[in-house]
């Protein structure tokens, strides 16, 4: 049995250039692995806490020192003798350690680099691609190239991602699930350089937002949808039959005092008005998805709207759910929305990560595997995304490293899969 020697944490850098924890573990048979934790800036309430030293005379509070000492100090004392291959021992004493619900003492952030280093150590111990080991691991079904997760690319950032007036945070273009990864991939790269030339047009602004889409400055949310209407039409593919919409409305983060004011429409919204805003929007563009439709404690308003459209297309709870487990499970009882995202370091164990997937799967729910905002050049969530057989993975735009790394990790594992099994 192999045994963990070595814990180490260290300060690094994540895309929007603010720090981040990295761990890197070695065992004693003289395999390493290393994990960084990514960022959100449009966070859930009841996520798990990032633990930021809050030091203003570094990187203006947002250092992680305190996170990385949690590590190199206390940790590291406990995982230290572990066999890597046990996830569920590691992750329980990890919880057990920090002891809070919210994981507030060590850091969510300490944790998670903590864990995922040591589940990457165990696919190594295990000699195994980190995507098979995740399947083995937890039962689930043996990837194969012509069932790997589809991607939805964040085309045009809004909201507290993006530098322009858009309310909402995220669209989306998605693939059809009938294509092959790599073909999505070409298709996704192909509309966003499509866009890119749109934009260039109409002499819009066509910076790009933390994920990698545009961020223009348009007079409405409509104006961008129309924009995404209008570069597929002007693509080679057809939209509703290659490439479906979806949005991340991130409505928590535009609600005050009660309601919703957006662009569109000129009062305020009610939780109601919104919701007929957005039925309205799927009537006229047909969406695959949207993701936090309401603020994240209106549960009336969304199950009004999965009642309304739950059956037509995909409602995300990201901010509602959390990755967390009582969260999905009043979900489940309220049929409040029938999607969930899982961002590991909302909940900032993979053992926990893994329970949210298995009940929402037990409850016929799709499954989208997310990156963050800010997040680092790792490619982790691929393979975790494939290993446990996500419908969906949301990893940004077809552009930026840190998001294409985890793309490219799919194609890789496509055609590594393809090898080992031509069909
Ligand atoms: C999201 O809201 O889905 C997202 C990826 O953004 P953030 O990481 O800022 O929460
Ligand atoms: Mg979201």
């Amino acid at each position: 049995m192999p045994k963990i020697k070595s814990v180490y944490a260290r300060e690094i850098l994540d895309s929007r250039g603010n720090p981040t924890i990295e761990t890197t573990v070695w065992s004693d048979n003289n395999h390493g692995a290393v994990a960084s934790v990514p960022s959100g800036a449009s966070t859930g309430r009841l996520e798990a806490y990032e633990l930021r030293d809050g030091d203003p005379n570094r990187f203006e509070g947002m250092g992680v020192l305190k996170a990385c000492a949690n590590v190199n100090q206390i940790i590291s004392k406990y995982l230290i003798g572990q066999d890597p291959l046990k996830q569920n021992d590691i992750d329980q004493i990890l919880i057990n350690i920090d002891g809070t619900v919210n994981k507030s003492k060590l850091g969510a952030n300490a944790i998670l680099s903590a864990s995922q280093a040591c589940f990457e150590l165990g696919a190594a111990c295990a000699e195994l691609p980190t995507f098979e080991y995740t399947a083995q691991k937890y039962g689930l079904a043996t990837p194969s190239a012509l069932h790997l997760p589809t991607p939805i690319f964040n085309m045009v950032n809004g909201g507290k991602h993006g530098a322009g007036n858009l309310d909402f945070q995220e669209y989306h273009v998605i693939p059809s699930s009938r294509k092959k990864f790599s073909d999505a991939l070409e298709m996704g790269a192909e509309i966003y350089h499509l866009l890119r030339k749109v934009l260039e047009e109409k002499k819009a602004i066509h910076s790009v937002g933390d994920e990698g889409g545009f961020a223009p400055n348009l007079f409405s949310n409509t104006d961008a949808i129309e924009l995404l209407v209008e570069t597929i039409e002007g693509s080679r593919y057809k939209l509703n039959e290659d490439v479906y919409l979806g949005m991340d409305i991130a409505a928590s983060s535009f609600f005050s005092n009660g309601k919703y004011k957006i662009s569109d429409v000129k009062d305020p919204l009610t939780g109601e008005k919104l919701g007929d805003f957005l039925v309205d929007l799927n009537r006229k563009y047909n969406l695959l998805s949207v993701e936090d439709p309401f603020d994240q404690d209106a549960w009336i308003d969304w199950e009004n709207f999965t009642t309304a459209v739950g059956k037509q297309l995909m409602v995300v709870g990201d901010d509602l759910l959390v990755t967390n487990r009582s969260r999905l499970e009043e979900a489940i009882k309220r049929s409040a929305c029938n999607t969930v995202l899982i961002k590991p370091n909302q909940i900032g164990t993979i053992t926990e990560a893994v329970a949210v997937i298995k009940l929402a799967r037990k409850n016929d729910f799709s499954i989208i595997v997310s990156h963050r905002s800010g997040d680092t050049d790792e490619d982790f969530l691929a393979d975790f995304a494939v290993g446990v057989g996500a419908d969906f993975v949301k990893f940004g735009a077809p552009g930026r490293g840190e998001r294409v790394t985890k793309y490219n990790r799919i194609l890789f594992i496509q055609e590594y899969l393809q090898s080992v099994n031509p069909q």
